[in-house]
């Protein structure tokens, strides 16, 4: 049982002592004191089923006990000595991580979160092509730090100050909320790979996002021409948005075209997390030339990686400068992420994507038809997203008075949800990739009669 200061007690250090601006989920913000696999306990060891997986980064597991061995094991031979000797952990994990990789992706640096990850992709980028300017998506999230404050697209996470340098915006090809999308792919039934499946003629979706690509490039940059492209391959923070088939692909192209370099940001999509693939640009067919990747990669312990090309990772040497990150490549980061791949193998971690990612689609789509106010069900593997809106005519987002109901009463019954999109009306489902059929009929229970009480 639980030992420590009581849920109020913490919750006023919280508020007091931590930096204000901290996101705190739900009215009573919850205490969670353990994990195990995809529950989690509060202080009064009431059970959640976690559904977001602290935002889709517990991959394999809270707590998953063949991490947990391998973590210990570690712990008791080498904490640190930072990158300056050689340590058989780092390159054993490289070699390993770089084996998911497509062949020409061969060189990995180690950092510690997503943004360190898009950090260093973004100077790669700059290095490689001796230009400036880097594209990202409307509605994009990529990371904190003032470099990247301009390249996540989000107002929620932008301050006032100065950021993002270079940084351009094109529409995010969203087939639902955005301007274009054809019938089949804004209102076909039961989509369990929710890109946009219209035959030509039928939706001019696709075309028209990539005309409004070529225009940033065309007419808002400077005629030096792109460093870089950064795409998640389906948009996390943003909603789970997925783009129309052979977007991303046509997208790449004109990038290479233009002279710049393609970057896939994986710290959602990667890991097995959208079932049919291990990383999800497999799903577009595209090879970026830089991959970045954090969340899954640890299941929770802080690490993070860029793989990119040999070409691209020795131009990081042409100024004779230093790459340095104290931590990035430690001993016990990466024991956990060999010992979280080994898991994802040995547990068949993207069978469970593909197969309760799936099933949980397909009800969400029948539940969708039964009550109006489930405007989209979308997503792929266990990486899902229900839009929720006040009118399904009109997709006008639901208040956010109705989705905090509801979102309430699922955590009441013991089923933590994520949120986000532009007007936080989407909730998110990515719960670590152990979750059983027995744990998506209780989820899909309680949120039907989550609806059912905002009614
Ligand atoms: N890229 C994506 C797609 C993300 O979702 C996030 C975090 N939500 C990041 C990058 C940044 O990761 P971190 O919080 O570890 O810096």
């Amino acid at each position: 049982p639980y030992k420590g200061p009581s849920r109020v007690e913490v919750e006023k250090i919280r508020r007091e002592k931590l930096t204000p601006a901290l996101l705190t989920y739900y009215k009573d913000p919850l205490l969670i004191n353990q994990g195990h696999m995809q529950w989690l306990y509060d202080n009064e060891q009431r059970r959640y089923l976690d559904l977001f997986g602290g935002i889709v980064t517990v991959s394999v597991g809270h707590c998953h006990p063949k991490v947990n061995a391998a973590l210990e094991e570690q712990s008791n031979l080498l904490w640190h000595t930072t990158n300056i000797y050689m340590h058989p952990k780092i390159h054993e994990y490289a070699e390993k991580l770089i084996a998911k990789m497509p062949p020409h992706l061969n060189t990995v640096y180690f950092v510690n979160s997503g943004s360190d990850a898009n950090d260093l992709a973004m100077l790669m980028a700059r290095m490689y092509t001796g230009r400036y300017d880097v594209m990202s998506f409307r509605n994009a999230y990529h990371g904190a730090s003032p470099y990247l404050m301009g390249l996540t697209s989000l107002s929620t996470w932008r301050y006032q100050v100065p950021s993002g340098f270079g940084v351009h915006q094109t529409m995010n090809p969203d087939v639902y909320r955005g301007p274009w999308g054809g019938k089949n792919c804004r209102d076909s039934p039961i989509q369990t790979d929710r890109s946009c499946d219209c035959q030509p003629g039928q939706c001019n979706a696709c075309d028209m996002y990539m005309e409004q690509l070529h225009d940033v490039i065309r007419h808002s940059m400077p005629k030096s021409g792109l460093a870089g492209f950064f795409a998640e391959s389906i948009q996390g923070v943003g909603g789970t948005v997925q783009f129309p088939k052979g977007y991303l692909k046509k997208a790449f192209d004109l990038v290479r075209e233009k002279g710049g370099v393609c970057i896939s940001d994986e710290v959602q999509t990667g890991f097995g997390r959208t079932g049919d693939h291990f990383w999800g640009f497999e799903g577009h067919d595209i090879q970026p030339d830089i991959v970045t990747m954090a969340k899954g990669i640890g299941n929770g312990f802080p690490l993070a990686a860029v793989v990119t090309t040999k070409e691209i990772a020795d131009t990081m040497k042409t100024s004779n400068a230093l790459h340095f990150n104290t931590y990035g490549g430690n001993p016990l980061s990466c024991a956990v992420g060999s010992a979280v791949l080994d898991t994802i193998e040995e547990d068949g971690c993207q069978k469970v994507s593909k197969e309760i990612g799936t099933y949980l689609l397909e009800e969400f789509a029948k539940m969708k038809q039964q009550y109006p106010m489930i405007g989209d069900v979308r997503g792929k593997g266990l990486m899902i997203g229900i839009e929720m809106v006040d009118d399904a005519a009109s997709r006008a987002p639901m208040k956010a008075e109705i989705i905090g109901n509801i979102w309430e009463n699922a955590k009441d019954n013991g089923v933590l949800l994520g949120k986000g999109g532009l007007y936080s009306n989407v909730f998110r489902i990515k719960p670590p990739m152990c979750i059983t059929k027995e744990d998506a009929d209780f989820a899909l229970a309680v949120f039907k009669n989550a609806l059912e009480a905002s009614i």
